[in-house]
């Protein structure tokens, strides 16, 4: 290894990880000898969103247990922790220094949501409606409950909440808040594009009202991008030390993270860079067709859910993306091809060979994850499958580890690894991106991809991530209708047709970043929007 990594570089380029400079001076905060040590802090700015971009375990939390005063801050001396004027000198002169000086003064009130917000119920005993009164120090719970669609759930208990359900009502008890500086942690988990956009808004909203300083760590790039004014990138080596950069433009930063160096650090911290396409890819719905599924029906009862999908193919060596609103019949259609229920109307033909990832992973065996994963296939170890699985999801660390004890992202990983490694005719994953973080999507994605490349697999992959989406689909099924009522899937179409079939209905549309062409959202009623509606262009360059 280059001396500094802990672990084996998962990309196998331990040459250019070149040793930051700033790990020759002094950390703001160390947890102890040979323990965690992070550098940089971001820094709040009333009045507008400041994000983070990183990988888990890089100490975001740390800054921000900081920033919230619930760490006072060591400069590294853990065994005798220096007094504030000591901390502040060190930041005398820098854009911290004033906010410094009023978490002395104890005069910062901060909010927060956390990251998992499944584990709410375990917190909480009681409704919805008693959990958002509970918090609501700015009179707005009700507007709110109607901006964030909480309105039907309003008085269930909490643990009857789905995710993005929980997700939504943590969102909106943090932002009832009265707070000088409010700390989100990931608010795109479990919600579907529309939601995601909602919240962005309502987090810029609140910025904009005051003085109030919102910090958001966020995986989902096309959501962090439009929800941020400025952000710090974290790298370093996860569990041993995190560098936070001074503040980036959103674009700029999003767009150094892309490229894989970090210009003003000199620091590369990927090999490649990572590019979308600016045209449509061409077709690559050639191959022989795997499955052909006629028109089908599938009701959960009388006046419950009921989902129609149209006659259509999934090709050989395709990735064919699913797209569409949660509660719209993704996961049941998903289940109506492994034959784990049957439809109300037409038949599927449960011939074929499903390796199927589901969107909730239930892991209740106390196992260890390489027993678990050599269970599965006999290529286990082999060195073909530890570059093509192991390595990419980042198993080496949590070989050991048993399956309960995982968390979200490493659960994430192993079931996409146990998916991958079984022999199947098609490889179906429910959310993939889902508890990863951002370098994980990066690394997930590519192995999805070269996998079903070099396998001449075919995929299909259910997701909210756009950039994920974007980089691994080949053509779209997309999913329409009014969610928890009806659903509606149409035949399988390119990627050009089928973004523009989704988006339109959302009625979000993407420009291009001038530099490096990645997708970014634009501003509602923007010129560059209503020309693009007007052309019936939401996606790809005309
Ligand atoms: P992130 O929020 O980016 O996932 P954290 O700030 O939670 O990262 O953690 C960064 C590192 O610091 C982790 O390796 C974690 O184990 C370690 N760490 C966190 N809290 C403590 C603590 N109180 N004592 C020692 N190490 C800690
Ligand atoms: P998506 O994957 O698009 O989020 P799902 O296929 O999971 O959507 O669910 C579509 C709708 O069907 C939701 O309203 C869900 O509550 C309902 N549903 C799913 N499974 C069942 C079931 N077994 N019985 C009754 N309703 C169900």
């Amino acid at each position: 290894s280059c001396g500094i990594c802990v672990a084996k570089c998962p990309f196998d380029a331990i040459e250019i990880i070149n040793l930051p400079q700033e790990l020759d001076q002094t950390p703001i905060h160390r947890y102890g000898e040979n323990s965690f040590a992070l550098y940089g802090l971001p820094v709040p700015q009333e009045g507008s969103v400041t994000g983070i971009l990183g990988p888990n375990g890089i100490g975001k939390t740390t800054a921000v247990r900081i920033l919230a005063d619930e760490i006072t801050p060591n400069l590294g001396e853990y065994d005798a922790a220096p007094d504030w004027e000591t901390v502040i000198d060190e930041y005398r002169g820098t854009e911290l220094q004033t906010y410094l000086e009023k978490l002395q003064t104890g005069s910062v009130t901060v909010a927060r949501k956390p990251q998992y917000v499944d584990k709410i119920p375990n917190q909480f005993d009681g409704n919805t409606r008693e959990l958002l009164t509970g918090t609501d120090e700015r009179g707005v719970v009700d507007d709110l409950i109607e901006r964030l669609s909480i309105g039907p759930v309003v008085d269930q208990p909490i643990d009857t909440l789905s995710g993005g359900e929980l997700q939504r009502v943590a969102l909106a008890a943090t932002l009832a808040r009265d707070a000088d500086f409010y700390f989100l942690d990931e608010i795109t988990p479990y919600l579907d594009i529309g939601q995601r956009v909602t919240a962005a808004r309502l987090i810029r909203e609140l910025a904009a009202e005051g003085d109030r300083s919102m910090l958001v760590v966020e995986h989902d790039l096309a959501v962090l991008d439009l929800l941020a004014d400025t952000i710090h990138v974290a790298y370093g080596e996860p569990g041993a030390f995190g560098v936070i950069t001074p503040p980036k433009s959103t674009r700029q930063g999003i767009n150094e993270y892309l490229s894989g160096y970090l210009e003003s650090e000199n620091m590369r911290i990927r090999p490649e860079a990572i590019e979308f396409e600016q045209h449509a890819p061409r077709t690559a719905s050639t191959g022989d067709i795997l499955v052909e599924y006629p028109d089908l029906v599938k009701s959960y009862g009388e006046n419950e859910f009921s989902l129609t999908v149209e006659s259509g193919v999934i090709r050989e060596k395709e990735v064919l993306g699913a797209v569409g609103p949660n509660g719209i019949g993704k996961s049941t259609f998903a289940k109506l091809l492994t034959g784990a229920i049957e439809p109300t109307e037409g038949s599927v033909d449960t011939q074929l060979d499903i390796a199927y990832k589901p969107q909730y992973i239930e892991i209740d065996e106390p196992m260890r994850v390489d027993a678990f994963l050599s269970s599965i296939t006999d290529q286990f170890g082999s060195s073909y499958w530890e570059t093509e699985i192991a390595q990419p999801l980042q198993l080496e660390r949590i070989m050991e580890q048993t399956l309960t004890d995982l968390s979200g992202g490493e659960r994430q990983r192993v079931a996409i690894a146990a998916c991958l490694s079984e022999d199947a005719d098609l490889y179906l994953l429910d959310e993939p991106s889902a508890h990863l973080d951002v370098e994980q999507r990066v690394l997930a994605t590519r192995a999805i991809r070269r996998y079903t490349e070099s396998h001449d697999a075919t995929a299909l992959v259910i997701d909210h991530d756009t950039y994920m989406i974007d980089l691994l689909a080949d053509r779209l099924l997309v999913f329409e209708g009014s969610p928890a009522t009806s659903g509606h899937a149409s035949p399988p179409v390119d990627m050009r047709n089928g973004m523009n079939q989704f988006l339109s209905d959302l009625e979000i549309t993407f420009r291009r970043d001038q530099r490096t062409t990645r997708p970014r959202i634009n501003k509602p009623d923007s010129q560059l929007d209503r020309e693009q509606k007007a052309a019936g262009e939401y996606y790809y360059a005309p």
